[in-house]
């Protein structure tokens, strides 16, 4: 993970309300405070639903939490008649400090194609958040050894328009799809070729120092068992962790170890 501070972000996808995310946030907190963790050295991140973020906001406010949290996902408009939809300005105003954008999951079950995900990225900048944008091959480019051109276009499509500073604010989460909740992880060295492939193109793109500052996270099957020859990659800054992120033992583990 190098200079970089590394990220480990926890995706609850659509689990827990309100009452079990203050109950795992509290958990989560008193373990790594048990473990005299250092947030300095390795940031901790949760994405809880939408209906859970202003309890979270209330306890990491009152007790002075150093845990983030964010949104995972946005509409790609501020206001207006868009029922049911969520702007970047009310993620932002309820203390967010990131948004995942274009899980597999949402490109998936939701008219989310590139287009609309380079507007949820354009939305969560102009708020003041960062994006956590996810790519990554399904099991057939993976088969077709297409794996590397695959994300790393899906990164430059969705990132080509954006100015040097708006790039800088990046996160990317390299997240193999065949991986994603199967219990099939990456190998390290797979996980490192894309990172560092996705990185080699920032900088084509975007120069050196901003190729040198994003983060980018490996998501799919991560747990204690697996994330310390991961994170000792290079160009891996760091998790976004689904299954795993929903046990708060499992997650503080994850933590210390990366
Ligand atoms: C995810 O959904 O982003 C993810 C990586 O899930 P899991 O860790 O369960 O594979």
């Amino acid at each position: 993970a190098s200079k970089r501070i590394p990220l480990v972000a926890g995706n609850w996808k659509m689990n827990f309300d309100h009452l079990e995310a203050t109950y795992f946030v509290q958990k989560l907190a008193w373990l790594l405070r048990d473990a005299h963790f250092d947030f300095r050295r390795v940031e901790v991140a949760l994405f809880p639903s939408f209906t859970s973020l202003r309890s979270v906001q209330v306890l990491v406010e009152a007790d002075k939490l150093k845990i983030n949290y964010g949104a995972q996902s946005v509409s790609v408009t501020n206001q207006g008649a868009f029922t049911g939809d969520i702007s970047a300005d009310m993620i932002a105003h309820l203390g967010c400090s990131y948004v995942i954008i274009g899980h597999s999951e949402r490109r998936k079950y939701h008219p989310e194609d590139d287009a609309n995900i380079v507007d949820q990225v354009r939305a969560v900048l102009a708020a003041g958040m960062q994006p956590i944008l996810c790519v990554g091959e399904s099991f057939e480019e993976r088969r077709q050894g297409i794996e590397l051109d695959f994300a790393v276009g899906q990164v430059h499509d969705v990132t080509r328009d954006l100015n040097e500073e708006e790039a800088a604010k990046l996160i990317i989460a390299y997240e193999p799809v065949w991986a994603i909740g199967t219990g099939m992880v990456a190998t390290p060295e797979s996980a490192q070729d894309a990172a560092q492939a996705i990185r080699a193109d920032m900088k084509a793109t975007f120069g050196a120092d901003v190729a040198d500052a994003v983060r980018i996270l490996y998501g799919g099957s991560v747990t204690s068992k697996n994330a310390v020859e991961l994170i000792e990659e290079p160009d891996v800054d760091g998790f976004l962790i689904g299954g795993a992120s929903l046990d708060a033992d499992e997650l503080a583990r994850i933590c210390r170890l990366t």
